[in-house]
């Protein structure tokens, strides 16, 4: 075992506070990483308030993380002390059934994905995440990194990256087609930057006034802002793919009337709140509503490949993680451009 140190939240209504633990020791296949960045994602938020209840304390939440490996087991092969490497939203699954054996292992069909915080070992030892000073991962469930990026803003790609890059690729997300993001946040952001990048005409769907003009730096070919409903009529039936990253609950039904025939919405935002779609709409124009979680160990390296190769991180603020109750309050107002990213060197041993 191993000291590590971080913040957790030890009840769902108390703030984050200092908390030391232990790590395991360095398996065969494991790697232990000097944690240099964790992203500040809605999910930490939902989970340490217990908003999907459930929740596991005390929680260090955090998984969107970027480090050096500072120790590898006697059979690593994937990496070397001192590489750049990441680890998202889980850190093992059961690596045998249908899905993990297609690089789909968020989707375990044995139920044996293991989150990276808020989740047990299979020994009932509670799994700690990111906003951490070191983490050991199972090499197979860990991340090249290329160092040519920008570190800090590369840690967001772990989760926000990963979540907005798999609808797209599945549902092939391209040139020639009109595509909406709903809701810039961390999610957005990132959607709105890939999409653009894969070459589709995209329209920023955002409550803001204020992200106008940062939604159009971003790629954006039109931004529509939703408080005005008539607004959002005049767009009805031009779209063929609408990603939904929105946290709160909201009304779905705006939003599938926007869909051209056979258009698919994707909700990816996961408001604890259930929501109620009519029948009519959808089988009106034969259209999809479908959700997806992050996306599997391969599927990640590859958008992180992309973003190395299309020069593509976050954009960021970085904090101390003193700060990080601040944070959570700021992101729950929608006051983040747009993710905050804990700068681990901030954190002491207290
Ligand atoms: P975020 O940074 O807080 O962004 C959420 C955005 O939603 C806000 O910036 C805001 O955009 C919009 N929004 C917030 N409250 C709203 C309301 N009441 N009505 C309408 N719009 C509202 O959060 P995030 O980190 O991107 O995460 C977004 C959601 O995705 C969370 O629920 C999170 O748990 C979930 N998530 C899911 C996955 C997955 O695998 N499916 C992975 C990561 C996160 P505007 O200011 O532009 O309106
Ligand atoms: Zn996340
Ligand atoms: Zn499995």
């Amino acid at each position: 075992m191993s000291r590590a140190f971080g913040y957790a939240a030890i009840t769902k209504s108390d703030p984050l506070v200092p908390y030391s633990f232990e790590r395991r020791d360095v398996g065969p296949n494991d790697v232990q990483i000097e944690i240099l960045f964790c992203g500040v994602c809605h999910s930490d938020i939902h989970q340490a308030r217990d908003e999907w209840s459930g929740s596991i304390y005390p929680m260090v939440p955090g998984h969107e993380i970027v480090g050096k490996v500072t120790s590898v087991g006697s059979a690593v092969t994937k990496f070397v002390i001192g590489d750049t490497v990441g680890v998202g939203v889980f850190i093992d699954s059961c690596r045998i059934c249908k899905s993990c054996t297609q690089g789909e292992e968020q989707y375990c069909d044995n139920g044996e994905t293991i989150f990276t915080y808020n989740a047990k070992y299979k020994d009932g030892s509670i799994v700690y995440g990111g906003y951490s000073n070191q983490i050991v991962v199972d090499e197979n469930y860990t991340l090249k990194i290329s160092p040519s990026l920008n570190l800090a803003a590369a840690a967001p790609l772990l989760c926000a990256g990963i979540t907005t890059y798999s609808p797209m690729r599945h549902w092939g997300v391209g040139s020639g087609q009109r595509v909406g993001i709903v809701g810039l946040g961390g999610l957005g952001h990132m959607a709105l930057k890939f999409a653009h990048s894969l070459g589709a005409h995209v329209t920023q769907f955002t409550t803001s006034l204020s992200k106008e003009q940062d939604a159009k730096r971003l790629g954006a070919n039109e931004v529509i802002l939703t408080r005005d409903p008539e607004v959002l009529k005049k767009a009805a039936g031009s779209f063929d793919f609408i990603l939904d990253t929105v946290s709160a609950p909201h009304d779905l039904g705006q939003y599938l009337s926007l869909l051209k025939r056979d258009g698919h919405m994707v909700l990816v935002g996961l408001p604890s709140e259930s929501s109620t779609v009519s029948a009519f709409t959808l089988a009106g124009k034969r259209l999809s509503l479908s959700g997806s979680i992050i996306g599997g160990i391969a599927q990640t390296q590859e958008m992180l490949d992309y973003c190395a190769e299309h020069n593509i991180v976050s954009d960021i603020e970085v904090i101390p993680i003193q700060i990080i109750n601040e944070a959570f309050e700021k992101v729950i107002k929608s006051d983040v451009k747009y993710r905050f990213v804990i700068d681990m060197a901030s954190l002491k041993d207290e």
